[in-house]
């Protein structure tokens, strides 16, 4: 069972050094990440979902191969939190999905079990085959 309420662990999250501007498609429930390229998409919809900035591994493993670990990610829904036990022990996750089409694009680590993981709380697991890179500085009106 996990205690991780009662103890408090420090906040290990990194800030992204540019966070995204606050969006006008906030109440349509899209974010845009602009000037911050590249950029990830959804490889469905291709809304934005994490930017290079804000990836810190791009050594994870998820189900579907290799796949980043990212500080923050935009447009997205998540699950309910379940336990989850992976090659690295167990966690409490949040199954992540793309707010816009319901691409299947990973999980968030809620709570890690072993102290050596703590460092993936609060954090996302973004699928490397979920989502394609885009590297121009091209934008487009939704
Ligand atoms: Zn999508």
């Amino acid at each position: 069972m996990f205690a991780h309420a009662q103890l408090g662990f420090p906040d290990l999250n990194l800030k992204l050094a540019t966070p995204p501007l606050p969006s006008p498609y906030a109440a349509h429930h899209f974010e845009y990440l602009d000037n911050q390229t590249p950029i990830y998409l959804c490889c469905d919809c291709h809304s934005h979902i994490t930017s290079y900035q804000a990836i810190l591994s791009r050594t994870f493993q998820g189900r579907h191969g290799l796949a980043y670990l990212a500080s923050e990610v935009v447009n997205v829904s998540q699950s309910v939190h379940h336990n989850r036990t992976l090659l690295t022990g167990r966690y409490i996750v949040a199954n992540v999905t793309c707010k816009i089409c319901g691409n299947n694009l990973g999980w968030k680590y809620v709570t890690a079990a072993e102290t050596s993981q703590k460092y993936k709380e609060g954090r996302y697991l973004i699928e490397k085959a979920r989502v394609v890179k885009e590297t121009s500085q091209h934008k487009w009106d939704p």
